[in-house]
């Protein structure tokens, strides 16, 4: 199989924060490999910017030393790694501040595509913005890509948007969300919309329960005050997950287009309905034996704040009456799974007898790891002994797909660079997606802080507080095993 590397339009690319933590892990060294793809043309450029005094030769070796340390060995190639090192300028700029600008605005170039990303913190966005338009820097073409948090509550989200809105336009802004950018995920829309075999069944009718598991091994250890402010809900649940929920739950769109995808997802989370006490259940994990609990890690002996959540959540419209979805994120968790499983009801009338051995029909989309997809399916046993029926997989992995190209498929950062650079938005969310998010999310939280509600101790390594496995069980279901 040959995929196609279609190069992108020339560039001028401004990494606000280049010298942080994202833009060495993730953005640098996604440039780096789409450059190498043959996607990135010849003459584009990249720009980083940060408070820090650096000359274009030491940015140009903190850029190095982040591809050499993030990139996988086999993809390093010295003679490509210069070619793009020469492609990178620097500039000290501090967004609050007025030095810099000038020699910024003197770097860019014109008839070619200019994109800022924002990889900074969110009360920056304003100062950036503001100065980007007084300095002339960005044109009415510019685009501007922000990263999240976007808001911590309905308040402060409206507050940004507006902050952007003074000088861009909605079709200028790109918000990220990365989890749009997997392959897999863009694969359910694919799988939903581009098949005539699982639309009919995808409703209510058909379908059982939806579960959406986004499972990690990792605590919050040396990022434990900042995370305490937010907490499972607001840097899980309220982005990523509702995102997934939305592809999984929207209806399909009349084109595959920004805005047809975006209104059919914003439906969605306006259909949501508010979620009751007993169908929110939150913890934060104990101490294990050579590693401090969340309490300790939060650096806050009172924290209430949720380090795993699990919520049953409903979809109040035609398609999914009475059709569950579970969702459940946690840290510290027994593996690192992320996954959708869509379970099927059950045939209507039962020809065997082998009741034991039945289970139902379930399409579990895997993002991580090992991207791909399975469908459970019933078989008869092989061999003698009667008709007896077991679940075997119908499995597709990305990887055995695809062969040696799993190797060059974007990673999710990469993707969506090149899609703010292609103009393309559908795999951003709007402002008032990101809104209307928020609209569902506050009354939860403000929910629990008002009751007082403490967060269960779950064990580190286990599935979660003992109440999540209650959520399922109450309603005769189970949650399916977290495993890699
Ligand atoms: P970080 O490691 O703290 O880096 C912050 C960057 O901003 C540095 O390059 C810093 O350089 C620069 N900066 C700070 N104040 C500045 C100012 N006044 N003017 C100009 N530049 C300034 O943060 P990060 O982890 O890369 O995160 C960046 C953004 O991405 C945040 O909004 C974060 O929430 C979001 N994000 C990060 C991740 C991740 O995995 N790291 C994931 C998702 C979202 P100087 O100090 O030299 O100015």
């Amino acid at each position: 199989m040959v995929s196609r590397v279609i190069p992108v339009d020339a560039f001028d690319l401004v990494i606000f924060g280049g010298t942080g933590d994202l833009a060495k892990r993730k953005i640098l060294p996604g440039l780096y490999r789409r450059f190498l793809a043959g996607q990135m043309t010849e003459n584009s450029r990249i720009i980083g910017a940060a408070r820090a005094d650096l000359t274009d030769a030491a940015f140009r070796t903190l850029v190095g030393e982040a591809i050499a340390e993030f990139v996988p060995k086999d993809r390093q190639d010295k003679k490509a790694i210069a070619d793009f090192l020469d492609k990178i300028a620097y500039v000290s700029i501090d967004a609050t501040g007025e030095g810099g600008w000038a020699k910024l605005q003197g770097l860019m170039r014109d008839n070619v595509v200019r994109a800022f990303y924002f990889s900074v913190a969110p009360s920056l966005f304003g100062d950036i913005a503001e100065r980007l338009h007084l300095h002339g820097i960005a044109d009415a073409w510019s685009r501007i890509v922000v990263e999240k948090p976007f808001g911590r509550d309905l308040d402060s989200a409206r507050a940004l948007n507006a902050v952007l809105a003074k000088h861009f336009t909605e079709a200028q802004i790109y918000r990220i969300d990365h989890y749009l950018g997997k392959e897999t995920v863009q694969n359910l829309m694919a799988v939903r919309f581009a098949n005539i075999l699982f639309e009919p069944l995808w409703k209510a009718e058909y379908i059982d329960h939806v579960q959406i598991t986004v499972a990690e091994t990792v605590s919050v250890d040396g990022r434990g005050a900042y995370y305490d402010k937010s907490g499972a809900m607001r840097d899980m649940v309220q982005n990523h997950m509702m995102q997934l929920l939305c592809l999984i739950a929207m209806e399909p769109p009349y084109h595959f287009d920004p805005d047809a995808v975006r209104d059919e997802k914003l439906k969605v989370i306006r259909a949501l309905k508010p979620v009751s006490p007993e169908h929110i259940v939150r913890g934060q994990y104990n101490a294990g034996k050579d590693e401090g609990g969340y309490i300790e890690h939060s650096e806050n002996p009172a924290s209430k704040t949720e380090s795993y959540i699990a919520l049953k959540v409903n979809v109040s419209n035609w398609r999914w009456q009475g059709v569950p979805f579970y969702l459940r994120t946690g840290k510290r968790l027994r593996a690192r799974a992320s996954e959708i499983a869509i379970t099927f009801k059950q045939p209507p009338h039962a020809i065997f007898d082998d009741a034991k051995g039945w289970h139902e029909n379930v399409l579990v989309i895997r993002l991580q790891p090992n991207e791909g997809m399975n469908l459970m399916v019933m078989i008869k046993e092989p061999g003698p002994g009667g008709m007896r029926l077991m679940q075997v997989p119908l499995d597709m992995s990305f990887a055995d797909a695809l062969g040696d190209e799993a190797e060059d498929v974007p990673d999710a950062y990469e993707r969506l660079i090149m899609d703010v650079i292609r103009g393309n938005q559908t795999l951003f969310m709007r402002g008032d997606e990101v809104e209307a998010a928020w609209a569902w999310t506050d009354p939860i939280i403000q929910g629990w802080e008002a009751r007082g509600d403490k967060p269960q101790g779950y064990d580190p390594g286990s599935s979660g507080p003992e109440d999540a496995l209650m959520l399922m069980h109450r309603d005769g279901r189970r949650w399916r095993e977290i495993k890699e």
